[in-house]
């Protein structure tokens, strides 16, 4: 059983899919029993979204929620009202 700060060491590489299946498989048992980990995750999955959005690739994988937040925050270009 892994041990939080285990699990946040990872999280990362979780995300970008480096992880092999039985390390994948640790982390999502631990995921399962804790839920502070499953939030940790869970947020650093939106910014990893956000972080590839930003960049301009895998646009289409994007949350659409997440899509329609940034929209909103976009500012305008100069000129137009
Ligand atoms: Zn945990």
């Amino acid at each position: 059983m892994l041990r939080c700060n285990e699990v946040a060491e990872r999280a990362s590489l979780l995300i970008d899919g480096e992880l092999g299946p039985w390390q994948r498989l640790n982390i999502k048992l631990h995921l399962a029993m804790c839920r502070g980990c499953r939030v940790f995750v869970a947020q650093m999955r939106i910014t990893c979204d956000l972080t590839r959005m930003a960049s301009g690739s895998e646009e289409q994988h994007i949350d659409p929620e997440i899509q329609a937040a940034l929209a909103r925050r976009r500012p305008r270009p100069i000129g137009m009202v």
